[in-house]
């Protein structure tokens, strides 16, 4: 039986029940005053100093996880998972679509990490102990069939994350864990047997050992660690270009992006606001950093035909030019691309594109092949990419030992997920960075 508490007076407590491996779940409307009848006066839950051999913040994906890892190890090991919100696992349940894209597949480590803008070579030894393929394993051997996807994205097969969250509260569920929500700590103190927390109602907890799994943009400081700012990762950008999202709906793809030193191929979708797609969204997460000092304002060349060089487009279309002389350039591509997006593409190099190929001088040819290698956009602004949002920044790497996820700085105190400064590009490597580094740090705890 897993419970939900609650630290204020006057709230709901909500609890899951487990019954022959299926958890159902009720809903107990009670206040905490019904709850600690019967106790002295002086007792209130508020005044109590709880405790526990390990304590979690956070009942994300990677805090659940690293608790379902220790439940199972040792059944009998005291844990209290500390959750601010009204439930855990919220982001789980409406990832991916409610379909949680909970992981990847795999060729190998090495090309694995490549989806990691920040903290793939970190996680390289914690892949190598509990990776894409260990997950898979753990999630199907807990009763959730996976379906790997023809791109590599794996969901479970059902279809819904609500599984996920279900093997997770069935194994948390047979180990000796307690889940309290809304419960925020606000302090994290120090002392010779462990660890100090405080909630944001002033009452307290303790615990030997501390993990904390926080998410995005959060961590609790006072322990001496360093931040490294948080700034949005994946997200699709909007440019003022009207004629340009006029042509919403086209994709072409493979094409290469660019802006200041980054580069970015795959395909690209032509959207109402602007540009999304896979390569849209690798450039957003790899160059997080650069263009938030941009203010997001900058300006993307697309390369349409990225396999092919200029001075090979240029021959392609001289090659045309001199087959179909008669064929007006603005309404047929001779390069494969949609034939409203070449219209532009004329027009952009200032070719009128109701004239004969024939008629048609070597140098705007050039024009217009320069203007498919390179297509200026400027980037007014940005979106989030359906509604994932991802946070680049967290616990500066450097400072955690990723043998053990536990802090250099603080001995005892473990970190796990996304409150690290480690970020993935979407297809389900954020959530994977979560299950393994819960587990590295379950693993350690259990020692
Ligand atoms: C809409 C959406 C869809 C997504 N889809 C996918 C997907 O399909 N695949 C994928 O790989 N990734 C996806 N992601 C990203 C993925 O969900 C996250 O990377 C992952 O959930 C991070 O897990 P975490 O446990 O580190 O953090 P979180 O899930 O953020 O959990 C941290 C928990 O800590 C709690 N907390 C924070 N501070 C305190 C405190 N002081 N006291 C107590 N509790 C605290 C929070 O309330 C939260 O519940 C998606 C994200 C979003 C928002």
């Amino acid at each position: 039986m897993i419970f939900f508490g609650c630290l204020a007076d006057q709230r709901t407590v909500t609890s899951f029940f487990i019954f022959d491996g299926r958890v159902a779940q009720l809903v107990e409307q009670l206040t905490l005053n019904q709850r600690v009848q019967g106790s002295s006066p002086c007792a209130s839950t508020i005044s109590l100093m709880i405790s526990a051999e390990i304590i979690i913040i956070g009942g994300g994906a990677a805090g659940m996880f690293a608790a379902a890892v220790c439940a199972e190890a040792a059944p009998d090991l005291k844990i209290l998972i500390l959750e601010k919100g009204p439930r855990p696992l919220a982001k789980v349940r409406i990832s991916g679509g409610k379909r949680c894209n909970l992981t990847h597949t795999c060729p190998d480590i090495r090309t694995f990490i490549q989806n990691y803008p920040r903290g793939g070579r970190e996680l390289i030894g914690p892949f190598h102990r509990f990776g894409p393929v260990e997950t898979m394993e753990w999630f199907e051997a807990h009763g959730v069939p996976l379906e790997p996807l023809a791109d590599g994205c794996v969901f479970p097969r059902s279809d819904t994350s609500e599984d996920i969250i279900n093997a997770l509260l069935y194994t948390v569920g047979r180990g000796n864990v307690e889940i309290r929500t809304h419960a925020e700590v606000s302090r994290i103190g120090k002392n010779e047997s462990g660890f100090e927390l405080e909630f944001a109602d002033g009452s307290q907890a303790a615990c030997s050992k501390l993990l904390a799994a926080t998410g995005g943009g959060i961590f609790i400081e006072g322990l001496g660690h360093t931040v490294e700012p948080c700034v949005p990762s994946l997200f699709t950008f909007n440019t003022s270009d009207k004629e340009f999202t006029a042509l919403a709906g086209i994709v072409v793809e493979q094409v290469c992006v660019s802006a200041s030193r980054l580069k970015e191929n795959g395909a690209l979708l032509i959207t109402h606001s602007g540009v999304s797609g896979p390569a849209v969204l690798r450039l957003s997460s790899f160059g997080a950093r650069i263009l938030a000092e941009k203010k997001y304002s900058f300006e993307m060349k697309i390369n349409w035909l990225p396999a092919q060089s200029e001075e090979q487009i240029f021959q392609t279309l001289e090659r045309f030019r001199a087959a179909s002389p008669n064929k007006r350039v603005g309404t047929w591509s001779p390069v494969g691309l949609s034939s409203r997006l070449w219209k532009l593409l004329v027009a952009r190099a200032g070719v009128d594109g109701t004239r004969e190929w024939g008629t048609c001088p070597l140098k705007s040819l050039r024009r217009i092949a320069a203007r498919v290698s390179s297509f200026p956009l400027p980037v007014t602004g940005k979106n989030r990419h359906r509604d994932e949002f991802v946070t680049c920044g967290g616990i500066r790497r450097n400072e955690v030992d990723f043998r053990t996820m536990e802090s250099r700085l603080c001995p005892g105190l473990y970190f796990a997920g996304e409150v690290l400064d480690i970020d993935g590009v979407t297809g389900g490597f954020n959530l994977q960075a979560a299950w393994t580094t819960g587990c590295v740090a379950a693993r350690s705890l259990l020692q």
